[in-house]
């Protein structure tokens, strides 16, 4: 096989999985557009996101479901009457990556991360491990921001449900481990403000993803606007595309990986003051969640 071919099939893989974060199609639970599971909570003390500091405040979360069954978030209840939106940006990089990076693929975006301080934009990074490793010093300037969070979107980037895109898949002992060991980067790195929010790669999930992930405390965050910015070429249509979707309370999946979303950025340009426009205040997902 050659160097292309490998590169054209990593591309396409990448592909896939930048899509799957955004389709929304294939979360397996079934969950509608709210919230499945029971009222917030307050976080447990033995959660696996680091620590914080004593004068933070626990991030909230949804009470975990029946047998400790991770809890699964997709938007702030309907009927909210306020105006809020959460855009969240999901910092993908699989594990196998790293040669790609290497020769200078970038899986970052500093100038989304500028654009989104310039515009002052409460946001949610949903960050792999591995972007960790890859960006240490973004992912520490990000996760000491108090403009942003740093919630877990796995350390492989691998599915947590098969199918999935194309993705590899992790083995179900192994799930709790990949969660934790993004948690350990984000450390590692020097980010402080982690919450115990998780974001499944591809938004692939089912039953027994939840149950293996129950003792990681964590609560899965889908989404239910999809950004369609994955591979996008024409930033209009995916301002478009988020404008036409959100609602009070959405939560709107996008990218912060500049080689596979390139017009993320340009997109937020025109999105931020419109939805403002309308009256909108831009939340992070922890207030989304808080305001159940
Ligand atoms: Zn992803």
């Amino acid at each position: 096989m050659t160097t292309f071919v490998r590169r054209m099939i990593a591309t396409a893989v990448l592909g896939a999985a930048l899509t799957g974060c955004g389709s929304g199609a294939s979360n397996g639970g079934g969950g509608g557009a709210e919230a499945r599971r029971a009222p917030a909570a307050p976080a447990p003390p033995e959660s696996a996101a680091p620590p914080r500091s004593p004068a933070a405040p626990a991030p909230p979360t949804v009470a975990a479901g029946p047998e400790g069954l991770t809890p699964v978030f997709e938007r702030a209840r309907k009927g909210n009457a306020e105006k809020v939106v959460a855009l969240t940006f999901d910092a993908d990089m699989t594990a196998d990556q790293g040669p790609r990076a290497a020769r200078g693929e970038r899986f970052d975006n500093p100038r989304l991360i500028a654009a989104l301080r310039t515009l002052k934009v409460p946001s949610t990074i949903f960050m792999t491990g591995r972007w960790a490793e890859e960006y240490p010093d973004q992912a520490r300037a990000i996760g000491t921001d108090p403009l942003f969070e740093i919630a877990n979107h796995s350390y492989s980037h691998h599915a947590f449900k098969s199918p999935c895109y194309g993705l590899p898949t992790v083995a179900p002992d192994a799930m709790r481990a990949d969660v934790e060991r993004a948690f350990a980067a984000f450390r590692t790195a020097g980010a402080r403000n982690v919450v115990p929010y998780f974001r499944f790669p591809g938004g692939c999930y089912d039953d027994r993803a939840l149950r293996n992930l129950g003792p990681a405390k964590v609560t899965a965050v889908q989404w239910d606007v999809v950004s369609g910015d994955a591979f996008a070429t024409d930033a209009d249509a995916v301002a478009g595309q988020v404008l036409a979707g959100v609602r009070p309370g959405s939560l709107v999946v996008m990218h912060c990986t500049r080689s596979a979303a390139p017009v993320t950025e340009q997109a937020i340009r025109r999105i931020v003051p419109e939805l403002r426009k309308k009256g909108y205040r831009f939340v992070k997902v922890s207030e989304l969640i808080g305001q159940r």
